[in-house]
């Protein structure tokens, strides 16, 4: 079972990065794609997993997704939408 990454908007005080029971990773949902790699490779190397310089990888080598950033709903959009 591989590493997966799963955005959240809780309240980043609440996350936990780490959960070993299901092998996941949380980052908050606000994180830059850049950011979000930051992150995801800081968990990994607390894990104990060596990074190759870019990317992130899981513990059997095979590189870990990071999820999609969705688009961030403007205040005129929802304004328009409501
Ligand atoms: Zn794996």
């Amino acid at each position: 079972m591989c590493i997966t990454v799963r955005r959240s908007t809780d309240p980043v005080v609440t996350l936990i990065p780490w959960d070993p029971a299901t092998l996941t990773i949380t980052i908050p949902a606000g994180l830059s794609s850049a950011v979000s790699l930051i992150a995801v490779r800081a968990v990994l190397a607390e894990l104990a997993i060596t990074q190759p310089p870019g990317g992130a990888v899981c513990c059997c080598g095979a590189p870990v997704t990071l999820p999609y950033i969705p688009a961030q709903r403007t205040v005129e959009g929802a304004r328009i939408a409501s």
